[in-house]
């Protein structure tokens, strides 16, 4: 029997029910919605925010919360087909729902009041309310803990001042969640982007993820209640935690735009004849191809064991950094290897792979670059801090 190209160990027959169910659901989305206006939002450095309202009736705004907070209280390995999916159309799309859903509904949830669970996470979920997160700062992302911005008491108010560099959503959001230093540490605080003193400047003129919003944040004696503090989290570990989750999908989505860009890379090469045979019948294209099929395997199970030590409960920091960095390597090789495949066709958005490629130059940086990872795994095998 043949295998599928894109699913050589069948690792979908180790999925259960509902995630197959979930990730079909999020495949048909792709197909019937992303795929036919991303390239044009790509060209345009537009976000197509008309999608948010069916993204979020098909729950895929913090999708691993509990029922009770409006969510779709699925599983790790459910949110990680969601992120492989939605950047089978395109990073942008994925980004989008990370972040509303990792890093701005994933704190509230885990380090927030019960008031701020029950004001913000059902409107977050409905696409209601859209969040942003600033962590990274103009001096440099991969040391969060020099953090600039910082946060005074004044009665019972906080006085927030600072900038924020790099932040995906910035200028969708009605909510940022805004890490600064205290006297007490780095802490979290849910910041409306209509407070007086905040303001978000798009940044423009980028060349990768064009179909997503990524601004700065200027806050400029930004005063909010100490009831938009998240108590329950003081030091790094609290935008850390929010970054082990994320990291967590994006070892997931790069699969995705692999796919994409193998699938094309495929097609084009069994039609395109030179030299009097289909390029796909050479060795040398065959060798890429086949080299494609192995990465994609290999990062397929990899996020797929990581998932289900997720749902254990026992998924550890270091395994999400071998598998951020293994998992979006192979995608950004794959999608610049597929370019190359289709020859001059491959310059232009007309096809997926250098829009791919050029959107992975982003994720290989951000939520802790390439050599970030590579350190942390480093620091695991040999027990030396080399940062
Ligand atoms: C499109 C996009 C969206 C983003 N969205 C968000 C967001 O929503 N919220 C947010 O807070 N941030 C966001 N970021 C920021 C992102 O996380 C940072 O860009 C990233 O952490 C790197 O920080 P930096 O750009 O300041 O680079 P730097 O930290 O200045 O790194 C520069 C170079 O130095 C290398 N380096 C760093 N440390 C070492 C070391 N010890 N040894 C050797 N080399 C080292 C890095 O690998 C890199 O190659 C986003 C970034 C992009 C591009």
């Amino acid at each position: 029997m043949a295998l599928n190209p894109t699913d050589l160990y069948d690792v979908r027959s180790l999925l259960s029910e509902e995630e197959r169910a979930v990730q079909d659901t999020v495949a048909r989305f792709t197909d019937e919605r992303v795929l036919p206006i991303i390239g044009d939002c790509f060209d345009q450095g537009r976000f197509p925010k008309e999608l948010i309202p069916e993204i979020a009736s098909l729950g895929l705004l913090g999708s691993s919360l509990p029922e009770e907070y409006g969510c779709a209280g699925l599983n790790a390995v459910s949110y990680g087909l969601i992120c492989q999916e939605l950047e089978r159309g395109d990073s942008g799309i994925r980004s989008f729902v990370s972040v509303q859903s990792s890093l701005c509904m994933y704190p509230i949830y885990a380090y927030g009041t019960e008031e701020q669970k029950r004001q913000w996470l059902p409107r977050m979920a409905a696409g209601e309310v859209i969040g942003c997160f600033g962590l990274t700062e103009p001096h440099g992302g991969s040391d969060p803990a020099n953090m600039k911005t910082h946060a005074r008491k004044d009665g019972g108010d906080w006085v927030i001042n600072g900038a924020k560099m790099w932040i995906t959503n910035g200028n969708l959001a009605q909510i940022a969640i805004v890490w600064a230093q205290t006297e007490d540490g780095i802490q979290g605080f849910i910041v409306p982007t209509d407070a007086p003193g905040f303001s978000a400047q798009e940044i423009h003129r980028k060349m990768s993820l064009r179909a997503s919003v990524t601004s700065a944040l200027f806050l400029d004696n930004v005063r909010v209640p100490e009831a938009n503090r998240l108590p329950n989290v003081k030091g790094l570990k609290g935008p850390l935690g929010c970054l082990t989750q994320a990291r967590y999908g994006i070892t997931w989505g790069p699969i995705g735009a692999a796919i994409a860009c193998f699938t094309e890379a495929r097609d084009y090469a069994m039609e395109r004849v030179l030299f009097d045979r289909p390029i796909a019948a050479t060795q040398a294209v065959q060798l890429k191809l086949a080299d494609m099929a192995r990465r994609i395997t290999l990062a397929q199970l990899l996020s797929l064991q990581l998932g289900r030590l997720k749902d254990a409960g026992t998924m550890q920091p270091t395994q999400v950094s071998l598998a951020k960095w293994n998992n979006v390597r192979m995608a950004l090789d794959i999608a610049r290897e597929a370019r190359d495949i289709l020859g001059g066709a491959g310059i232009t958005t007309e096809h997926s792979p250098i829009r791919h490629a050029l959107n992975l130059e982003s994720v290989i940086t951000y939520e802790g670059t390439e050599t970030v990872h590579q350190l942390v795994v480093g620091r695991e095998v040999t027990g030396i801090n080399a940062f």
